[in-house]
């Protein structure tokens, strides 16, 4: 098959995430390389990690890895575990499940607290619906009474199916039941674009990634760490070295890194800093907020459900619309992609097939998200679908009707 990057006009890259790059950053990348050991190198590194500081909302030190999210996944888990150590981890969907699987690769003892049940409506199940039951974890907390669970592991913005939990919630169960265990948190998709609070909600490690609400590239990310985990990470177990927080907190002093940083990736986190720091974080979040519910209300109008059943979670970044029973949701995307050069987001795991994903984050706007749901809605009525009425329409009316303050 050929391989075609260069059709006439932009691609449509509707996926949550890698998100659309904006030109400003693609140019900010396109500087030459220069020397990692070298003075310039210095001072752009102290910027970035300073201006990143402000974007995970910490006073505490942020570490940056050329990795892609599950590499910093694995740092939070082997810098503050060691080898048989009990994690309770939350199921919300495909991402809190593959977090999961690699913990137990890394010969930690894993628990699963999930939702029970399935959803009558559409046979999914329900912890795929919801974010995470801050009440389970207080519960399964306070029967710990020996202390043995190390880390309650959560995810943010769970991507797979767009719930965004309340992380402060989270935090507050922990406290109630008493109980000394670390709270990690991944919010790979929801930094920059959803409200995150690393320091205020007393998170212990904050997972990220360059691809989401940054607007970079792939190959970027983040460990935000509390000083109780640097704490703990002095007399964990597990095997690190790579990933170990203490020699690259130690040279990040200075602007530098032990091993070779991904310096063009740098200088478009610098970029994207700025951009995203020229005003308040929350003006940011307003927007995808706003963004959010002008595609549910397409979702709604189309007579469909969307795959967070929780209006309390919705998330801000990503909107789940879940297919009618005997429609493929990959073959829809398939058409989309196809027809109209729109990349939408693939069901993930035990809803895949039965679900597709439409991105708003990030360097988006009005008119983009209104050609998605055109792509969206010309799809579904070519795969013969009946929708109540226009999405396409219902999101125009809104965006018309609600001006971005
Ligand atoms: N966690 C969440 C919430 C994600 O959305 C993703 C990727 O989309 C990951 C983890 C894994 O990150 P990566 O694919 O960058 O390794």
């Amino acid at each position: 098959m050929q391989l075609n990057l260069h059709p006439t006009g932009r691609h449509f890259l509707q996926i949550p995430g890698p998100s659309p790059v904006p030109d400003r950053i693609l140019r900010a990348m396109s500087l030459p390389t220069i020397d990692h050991r070298g003075p310039e190198f210095a001072t752009l590194g102290l910027n970035v990690i300073a201006k990143v500081k402000q974007i995970f909302q910490t006073q505490h030190p942020v570490v940056i890895y050329p990795a892609s999210g599950t590499g910093a996944w694995e740092a939070a888990l082997c810098n503050v575990c060691s080898p048989g150590d009990e994690v309770l981890m939350v199921e919300t969907g495909h991402f809190a499940w593959l977090w999961q699987k690699l913990a137990a690769r890394l010969g930690l003892s894993t628990e699963v607290l999930a939702l029970p049940g399935t959803c009558t409506e559409t046979g999914l199940p329900n912890a795929w619906r919801h974010g995470v039951p801050a009440e389970l974890v207080e519960a399964r907390l306070k029967a710990d009474t020996g202390h043995r669970i190390r880390a309650v592991c959560v995810v943010h913005n769970e991507t797979s199916t767009g719930a965004t939990s309340d992380i402060a919630a989270v935090r507050r169960a922990v406290d109630a039941a008493g109980h000394p265990a670390l709270l990690l948190v991944d919010t790979i998709s929801g930094l920059a674009s959803a409200d995150y609070q690393h320091d205020a909600w007393g998170v212990d490690v904050t997972i990220s990634g360059s691809q989401k609400g940054l607007m970079l590239p792939p190959g970027i990310s983040f460990n935000a760490v509390s000083p109780k985990a640097l704490e703990a990470s002095k007399s964990a177990q597990l095997p690190k070295s790579y990933w170990a927080w203490d020699e690259i907190i130690e040279m990040n002093k200075t602007g530098y890194w032990p091993s070779t940083p991904n310096t063009n990736l740098l200088y478009g986190l610098h970029e994207a800093c700025d951009m995203l720091l020229a005003r308040p974080l929350a003006d940011t979040f307003a927007r995808h907020q706003r963004w959010a519910k002008g595609v549910r209300g397409a979702v709604q109008a189309w007579g469909l459900p969307v795959q967070c059943a929780d209006p309390a979670v919705y998330s801000p970044v990503l909107t789940g619309v879940v297919t009618p029973l005997g429609l493929d949701a990959d073959a829809l995307r398939k058409t989309i992609h196809q027809r109209f050069d729109c990349s939408l987001g693939t069901g993930l795991g035990k809803i895949k097939g039965r679900m597709f994903r439409i991105g708003h984050l990030g360097d988006c706007n009005d008119l983009t998200l209104i050609a998605a749901l055109a792509a969206c809605e010309m799809g579904l009525k070519l795969h013969g679908v009946a929708l109540a009425g226009s999405g396409v329409q219902a999101a125009m009316d809104f965006f018309s009707a609600n001006p971005a303050s």
